[in-house]
C-alpha cells in the first residue's frame, strides 16, 4: 500500500522509519518532508495546509492512508475535507477531524471538555475583553504563580506564568484587549497553578478502542539546568522513572478512560493521536493540556520502543479494529537529543554542512531541519536532528547518543549536554 505522512520534522522522520518496517507498505510519501525522509521516501514538495495540493499527490500516487504529523492541518480540517470528497473519503486519515482537533486548537473547548468529563484538571475560567474585570476579580482569588493561556494557537508560546498579580492584570489586558497574540488571545483561560512534576503520555485510538503508548519527558529550555527560552525541545528520554504502575494506572482511569467514553458522548469520531500533557503531584494526575498529535522530539523516543507494526496499528485506527491488534513495548530507555542551530530558539542561520552522521552506528539519527542541495545535507531550522539510543538504564542510551554526537558536526552546531541528568 501508498501511504503519504504530512509534516517536515524529527517526528514524520521517524514516522517514515518505523513504517517502513511494515512488509504491507509498498511506498511512502512525505510532504514536504526533509534530507533524512528523502533517503527512504519520495519527498514531495507542498504545504500539508493546501488541502488541494494533498488531494493530487493522493490521487496521482495512488496513496491508500494519510498520515497527519503537526497540528496545523487537523485544526485547519484536513480529515473533514477527505470525508467530503467523493474521490478520497475511502482513503483512511490518520488524525482527528475539526471536532475532535479542538482539544489542541482551543484550550477553552479543551477545559470545559476535561469539566464535562471529570477529567482531574486545574480549576479555570475564560475571559475575553467583554468581561475582563470578571478576569481581574477571578485573578485576585487566585495565588501566584498567575497562569494565562491563549485560547487558540500560538506557537507554543501563548502560556504565561507570572509572579505578580499587577503583571497578570495588565497581560491579561494586552492579550484580550490588544491582542497580544492576535486571534488566539481574544479568549484567555486563566488557571490555577499545578505542581509536580511534568511528562506526557500518548494515546492510539481508534474512537471506540485505544493503546496506551510508551510515556515521555521531554526538555523544553534551551539552557542547561532548564534554563532560557522555550524551545520546541531539545531532547526526551522514555519511559519516565516517576511515572510508575500505579501512576500510570490512575492516569488509565482517571485520564484515558473518561477521555474516550467524553469523545464518544460528545459524538467526536476521533481516529488518531492524543498526547496528554500532565502533571504529577505526589501520584496524582492531573491534565496540563491535550495535542491531537504526537510530540517531536517525544516521537524519537516513544516509537522506537515500540515492538508492533505501526502500520498494522494505524489499519486498526482506521477500521475500528485496534483492539485486534497486538501491541508490544520494549523494556529498554530510550533518550534522545536535538542538534540545533546556534542561535535558536532566536535568529540563526541555515545552510550549514552538516557531516558525521552517516558514520553514526549505535544511535539512530532522525533528521528534523535539514534538506539535500548538490548531494549535502544542510542545515534548515533550528531544530536539525534528533539523536536517539536505547540503552538498559538512562545512563547506557545517554552515553551512546553523546558518544554518536561527538561524530557529528556543522558550523554552530548547539545541544543540551544534559538530558536525563534530573533523572539519573
Ligand atoms: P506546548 O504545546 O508548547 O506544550 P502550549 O502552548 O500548548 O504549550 P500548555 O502546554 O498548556 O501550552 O502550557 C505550556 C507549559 O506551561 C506547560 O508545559 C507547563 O510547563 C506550563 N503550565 C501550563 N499550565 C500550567 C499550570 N496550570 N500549572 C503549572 N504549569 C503550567
Amino acid at each position: 500500500m501508498n501511504v503519504l505522512i504530512l509534516g517536515s520534522g524529527g517526528r514524520e522522520h521517524a514516522f517514515a522509519i518505523k513504517l517502513l518496517e511494515s512488509k504491507k507498505i509498498n511506498q511512502l510519501f512525505v510532504a514536504p518532508g526533509n534530507a533524512g525522509t528523502d533517503k527512504i521516501a519520495i519527498n514531495i514538495h507542498i504545504n500539508p495546509t493546501d488541502f488541494l495540493a494533498v488531494k493530487n499527490i493522493v490521487l496521482e500516487n495512488q496513496i491508500k492512508m494519510v498520515v497527519v504529523g503537526p497540528e496545523a492541518p487537523l485544526v485547519d480540517g484536513v480529515h473533514d475535507f477527505f470525508l467530503a470528497d467523493d474521490e478520497l473519503k475511502n482513503i483512511p486519515v490518520i488524525g482527528p477531524k475539526k471536532d475532535g482537533a479542538l482539544l489542541e486548537g482551543s484550550k477553552d473547548f479543551s477545559k470545559q471538555f476535561m469539566q464535562k468529563h471529570g477529567v482531574p484538571t486545574a480549576r479555570y475560567q475564560s475571559f475575553t475583553k467583554d468581561n475582563l474585570e470578571e478576569g481581574f476579580a477571578f485573578l485576585e482569588t487566585l495565588e501566584p504563580p498567575f497562569v494565562l493561556k491563549a485560547d487558540g494557537l500560538a506557537a507554543g508560546k501563548g502560556v504565561l506564568i507570572l509572579n505578580s498579580l499587577k503583571e497578570a492584570k495588565e497581560e491579561l489586558k494586552e492579550m484580550v484587549s490588544n491582542q497580544k497574540f492576535g486571534d488566539a488571545s481574544s479568549t484567555v483561560v486563566i488557571e490555577e497553578f499545578l505542581q509536580g512534576i511534568e511528562l506526557s503520555v500518548f494515546v492510539l485510538t481508534d474512537g471506540k478502542n485505544y493503546k496506551i503508548l510508551p510515556s515521555a519527558k521531554d526538555y523544553k529550555r534551551i539552557g542547561e539546568g532548564d534554563v532560557g527560552l522555550n524551545t520546541g525541545g531539545m531532547g526526551a528520554i522514555s519511559p519516565v522513572p516517576f511515572a510508575d504502575k500505579s501512576f500510570l494506572d490512575k492516569v488509565e482511569e482517571l485520564v484515558v478512560k473518561p477521555t474516550i467514553t467524553g469523545l464518544q458522548k460528545d459524538g467526536i469520531d476521533y481516529r488518531g493521536f492524543i498526547f496528554i500533557g500532565l502533571m504529577n503531584d505526589n501520584g496524582n494526575p492531573s491534565v496540563v493540556e491535550y495535542n491531537v498529535r504526537m510530540g517531536d522530539p517525544e516521537t524519537e523516543v516513544v516509537l522506537p520502543r515500540i515492538e508492533s507494526d505501526l502500520f498494522d496499528l494505524f489499519e486498526g485506527v482506521a477500521n475500528q479494529t485496534l483492539h485486534e491488534k497486538s501491541f508490544s513495548v520494549t523494556d529498554k530507555t530510550a533518550t534522545t537529543v536535538m542538534l540545533v542551530s546556534g542561535g535558536y530558539p532566536e535568529a540563526y542561520e541555515k545552510n550549514k554542512v552538516i557531516t558525521g552522521f552517516d558514520a553514526v552506528k549505535d544511535s539512530l539519527v532522525f533528521h528534523a531541519g535539514t534538506k539535500i542541495e548538490n548531494d549535502k545535507v544542510l542545515t534548515n531550522g533550528g531544530r536539525v536532528m534528533a539523536i536517539t539510543s536505547l540503552g538498559n538504564s538512562i545512563e547506557e542510551a545517554l552515553e551512546k547518543s553523546y558518544k554518536s554526537i561527538n561524530n557529528i558536526s556543522f558550523e554552530k552546531m548547539n545541544y543540551r549536554k544534559d538530558i536525563g541528568f534530573d533523572l539519573i
